[in-house]
């Protein structure tokens, strides 16, 4: 049997085979960069053409209490929450992930007194170090940032640090942090964590119940296939909420925002991590396709991911050996995303090319292509079409042509 009908008797097979079709997908395409914009769910446009002609056009204003848009962001939060293991109640939609960092590092700086450390790693998410170097400086009370090589982490956790600031799924690599150990061993030592999950939401289950944590953020744009700038999430743990109000004091997280009174009084619970008024039109689009999400068996999910990426691994080692590509994402199961990168000098180039042969992935500077596999849309077909193709790239070295090594500013 040929590996094409490998691929096909395994989707013959895959039990999320159907939610395929819930998917608008370009003809031709293999598209494997759901983990930076996550495919368009067939429900979401004529939702939103709803939301632009009724609930705006027609019913204007009103839509704030007819159509749902003010409980939008708890509703939508809740049904996050259960994506990712939280309690009803522990997440809100608002703002984006930048932002929440900015609202959730706040908050656990404030939880901590009397510690200075943030501990993160240097290849976290730029973002996610860039604020937390913002709020240091805006404090100006000799906090500062930490950054540990993901093997030192655990033991870099001591008497000084505040919050251990990380994302799961490293974004390059794909590499997962042991959530569960990393939370366990900062809460002996008196540390809070903050775990972005921007590339866990919607691809890999995980219980934030289960494990303790106090405050995660995470996208609703990468896995959760919210649509371009979609709203993003803040969890913060219930024993948490009531013991800070995060510093974007704005009105709605007021606790009466129609009261129009000159001093803040945050909301009781998580409603006062919610800074101004929400892009309703975002949420609308993110709650069609977190309800699509709650409709997966997590299991499953995870299953059908694990099984694409190490498919994708075998095939291309298989196709494309001596041409030095260099593996970057684990082997093992317990660390690796849902995502494969692989190193080579001339990795823009050969993405460029691959993209012209219609399989989108992306690159990360300064030598990553990288690869998401987003388990409801994509067939082990297109995998194995994917490595196929990115051999041909290879090959015949349709890479190497000026036109593909110039950087177009969105790599
Ligand atoms: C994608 C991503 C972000 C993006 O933040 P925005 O505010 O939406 O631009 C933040 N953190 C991580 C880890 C990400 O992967």
């Amino acid at each position: 049997m040929s590996q094409h009908d490998t691929a096909g008797a395994l989707d013959r097979a895959d039990e999320l085979a159907a939610f395929r079709a819930r998917f608008t997908l370009p003809e031709g395409v293999i598209y494997l960069d759901g983990n930076s914009l996550g495919a368009l769910p067939r429900d979401t446009p004529a939702r939103l053409a709803r939301a632009v002609e009724q609930e705006w056009g027609r019913d204007l204003i009103r839509s704030w209490n007819l159509a749902g848009w003010m409980d939008m962001p708890t509703r939508v939060g809740d049904k996050i929450g259960r994506l990712i293991g939280a309690q009803p109640g522990e997440v809100v939609v608002a703002d984006s992930t930048s932002i929440n960092l900015f609202k959730a590092l706040s908050a656990a700086l404030r939880l901590n007194p009397g510690r200075s450390a943030i501990l993160s790693e240097p290849e976290n998410f730029p973002t996610d170090l860039y604020i937390a170097q913002g709020l240091i400086g805006q404090l100006g009370d000799g906090h500062r940032l930490v950054l540990r090589e993901p093997e030192a982490l655990l033991d870099a956790i001591d008497e000084d640090t505040a919050v251990v600031a990380l994302t799961h799924v490293n974004y390059k690599s794909g590499r997962l942090h042991d959530m569960a150990a990393l939370t366990a061993r900062a809460h002996a030592r008196g540390a809070l964590v903050l775990w972005d999950l921007s590339h866990t939401a919607g691809a890999i289950p995980v219980d934030l119940t289960a494990i303790g944590a106090d405050l995660a953020v995470g996208c609703g744009y990468k896995f959760l296939n919210g649509g371009p700038g979609a709203p993003a999430f803040i969890m913060v743990a219930r024993r948490h909420q009531e013991r800070f109000s995060q510093p974007l004091s704005g009105w709605l997280g007021h606790a009466q925002p129609f009261a129009f009174t000159p001093e803040y009084v945050p909301a009781p619970g998580i409603a006062r991590y919610l800074c101004g008024t929400p892009s309703v039109l975002g949420m609308i689009a993110l709650e069609v396709a977190v309800d699509l999400m709650l409709e997966v068996p997590p299991a499953a999910l995870r299953a059908k991911s694990l099984a694409l990426t190490d498919l994708f691994i075998r095939e291309v080692e298989a196709r494309c050996g001596g041409h030095g590509l260099r593996l970057n994402t684990p082997r093992a199961h317990a660390e690796r995303g849902s995502q494969v990168s692989f190193s080579h000098p001339e990795g823009y180039a050969i993405m460029q090319a691959l993209i012209a042969q219609g399989v989108v992935g992306d690159f990360r500077a300064p030598d990553i292509i990288r690869f998401g596999f987003a388990p409801l849309y994509l067939r082990y077909a297109d995998v194995v079409e994917a490595a196929v193709r990115l051999a041909r790239v290879l090959d015949e070295r349709l890479w190497d042509t000026p036109a593909y090594r110039a950087r177009k500013t969105v790599t």
